[in-house]
């Protein structure tokens, strides 16, 4: 099972992501989380990331599309994975299709978590400070911008999938562990 979770940040994707890896067996894919730890591990891909997710921006298409293309060739991903926070712009969302048809799969689901802008401050702020800070691109600012640039380049794909007829949309708002039930009743 190949799935895409589409939503802003704050939505719940790592959340929701978590659980649907624990249910179904398959693997998360966070192009969020790789930059993060390349950061982390001061790579020249991190030195590179790390002041544009302070700003608040998106990393270039090249990179993020290259780093999930080695991922997703690698042996945990056969049983299907779920892509977070990739793809975030209608050339990702093309050159993701490509890679797909090489191989041979196909996505199951696009799934859009909508959730309402202005409870995504209070969010982002817990989670702020339930992880201690531990994401420098959690405040308000960057929010923000962060938002500016899902609206701009990543709302955009939504009406690609749509037409495809694999777009389903979650009710975001409701409890984590109502969103959850909303997606296994779609997956089954
Ligand atoms: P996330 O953890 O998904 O909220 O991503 C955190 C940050 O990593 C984003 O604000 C971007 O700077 C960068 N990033 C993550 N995924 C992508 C992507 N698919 N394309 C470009 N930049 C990305």
């Amino acid at each position: 099972m190949i799935l895409i979770l589409l939503g802003p940040p704050g939505a719940g994707k790592g959340t929701q992501a978590e659980r649907l890896v624990a249910r179904f067996g398959i693997v998360q894919l966070s192009t969020g989380e790789m930059l993060r730890a390349a950061v982390a591990a001061n790579t020249d891909l991190g030195r590179k990331a790390m002041t544009v997710l302070d700003r608040g921006d998106l990393v270039s298409d090249d990179i993020v599309i290259g780093i999930i293309a080695d991922r997703i060739g690698q042996p945990d991903c056969a049983k299907g994975f779920i892509l977070d926070g990739f793809p975030r712009t209608v050339a990702q969302a093309e050159a993701l299709d490509a890679m797909l048809a090489e191989k041979g799969l196909s996505l199951k689901y696009v799934v859009s978590i909508e959730v309402d802008e202005k409870v995504l401050f209070d969010r982002i702020e817990n989670r702020a400070r339930e992880t201690g800070g531990a994401r420098s691109d959690d405040n308000a600012e960057t929010l923000r911008k962060r938002l500016g640039v899902y609206r701009e380049q990543t709302a955009p794909i939504i009406p690609y999938y749509r037409k495809r007829g694999i777009l389903v949309t979650v009710d975001g708002m409701q409890s984590v562990d109502e969103v959850s039930r909303s997606l296994y009743v779609i997956l089954g």
